[in-house]
């Protein structure tokens, strides 16, 4: 059996944190592969290492004093090697970054040296082998991560030691250059390393006890969701919820390796589990059927009237090509007889919807009325809703009862998704409502 973790940036802010990660790796044996974050932050107002390290960079470029933010990165590096009683040579490590500091280090080496550094650290406090990212992470020219020739590294590597650590969020391109991820792409290394390792599961470390119900600045006691499948997980992020990067599922999806987000702070919560699906839950009855409730605000309604339209479906794919040409998303496309309405994002029709709307009525002749802002859209997301009846029901006399108006209605052929539009001034509200009639 084998455990690959991943820790971010809040469970490695400090010295306290590196003691919970050591108490976690050491509790389960299985545990023998750690991926690690470079320091977040401490508390609110805190600095996180890779912020202040593209900071120094900003400032080596245009000549600003940079001496200030670099002492601030080598105090908390050094400060986590005094309270832990480590030994790890960061005066010669810094000696080296320091060399390399000019008006043309490339960011990418100066943004990674967060979770090397942090890799350095947390190898020896475990005891781990540590393996710089650059050797066993590889790029294509193009950017594109080089899968084969990585998952081959990463196996003859572990094939020779028992325990290793890895930093996330860079790898190296064929010339040997750093090249980082995108932004909180740790996650994709561990992903990676868990896919390549062939891993039991890949847990993913981090502050929170999992992927929330609902967004808790809307309904603060939200609870966590303790399991999720990927396709629910796609439904939940397209609609508004943060979750993880697309780029983080896709190689443990691939290989269904269930991936389980876990809260350092807390770790005898079992937090969320994503997996492709949930075999056990046939033979279980009574657990929630809502997964998740999501949404976005500030869409627009684009309605384009014609008489006749449904018999003709010119000016459906005319329009249709439009918003393609344009690249307007389109969110939702409710329909009636002669006419038919587009949802999309109003910063994005603001941006260009006029000119899109003037080749409309040229190209067909329909007749176009724009609801700017009105709208948001909430979806209500649950496998456990496919074939079962009732739930737009409870979801409409819900809403209905506390003098909600529905604007817009859509449920997906599989069930999984009831989509629904509300004036974006009963936005939170109606999360609300969803929220209390279906989490008890
Ligand atoms: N340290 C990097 C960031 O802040 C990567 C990560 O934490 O995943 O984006």
């Amino acid at each position: 059996m084998l455990k690959v973790t991943k820790f971010g940036g809040s469970s490695l802010a400090d010295s306290r944190q590196f003691a919970k990660v050591r108490r976690i790796m050491e509790t389960d044996a299985s545990r023998r592969v750690i991926i690690v974050s470079a320091p977040g932050k401490r508390h609110a107002k805190d600095n996180k290492i890779t912020d202040l390290l593209y900071l120094c960079k900003a400032h080596l470029r245009y000549d600003v004093e940079y001496e200030s933010i670099f002492k601030l990165i080598k105090e908390r590096f050094f400060s986590i090697r005094e309270e832990l009683g480590l030994r790890t040579d960061l005066e010669k490590e810094f000696t080296e970054i320091r060399s390399h500091l000019s008006k043309n280090v490339s960011a990418d080496y100066l943004a990674s040296r967060g979770e090397y550094l942090n890799a350095r650290l947390m190898g020896e406090y475990l005891g781990y082998q540590f393996i710089d990212a650059k050797d066993v992470i590889f790029f294509h020219y193009d950017g594109t991560l080089n899968h084969e020739k990585t998952a081959a590294r990463l196996r003859e590597i572990y094939d020779v030691y028992e325990h290793i650590i890895i930093p996330g969020f860079y790898g190296s391109m064929p010339n040997g250059e750093i090249k980082v991820f995108s932004r909180g792409g740790s996650d994709i290394t561990g992903a990676i390393v868990a896919a390549a390792l062939d891993a039991d599961i890949y847990e993913n470390w981090t502050d929170v006890n999992g992927i929330l119900l609902t967004d808790p600045r809307i309904v603060p006691e939200a609870k966590p969701i303790a399991r999720v499948t990927y396709e629910e997980l796609r439904e939940l992020s397209y609609r508004g919820a943060s979750v993880l990067h697309e780029d983080t599922i896709f190689p443990v999806r691939q290989k269904d390796i269930p991936l389980n987000i876990r809260n350092t702070n807390e770790p005898d919560n079992p937090g969320t589990m994503i997996r492709e699906s949930f075999p056990e839950e046939a033979s279980e009855n009574g657990s929630r059927f809502v997964t998740g409730i999501t949404g976005r605000k500030d869409y627009s309604i684009i309605t384009i009237s014609k008489s006749h339209l449904s018999d003709n479906l010119y000016t459906l794919r005319k329009v249709l090509e439009l918003f393609d040409h344009y690249k307007l998303p389109i969110a939702q496309l409710p329909s009636g007889i002669d006419c038919f309405s587009v949802v999309t994002p109003t910063a994005d029709w603001k941006d260009r919807g006029y000119e899109l709307l003037a080749e409309i009525q040229k190209s067909t002749g329909a007749r176009v009325r724009v609801e700017e802002d009105e709208i948001s859209l909430i979806s209500v997301v649950g496998r456990q809703m496919a074939y079962r009846k009732g739930v737009s029901g409870l979801i409409f006399s819900a809403l209905g009862e506390n003098d909600i108006n529905i604007r817009i209605i859509e449920q997906s052929a599989g069930e999984i998704n009831i989509m629904i539009g509300v004036a974006t001034e009963d936005f939170e509200k109606a999360i609300r409502v969803l929220y209390s009639s279906f989490v008890k």
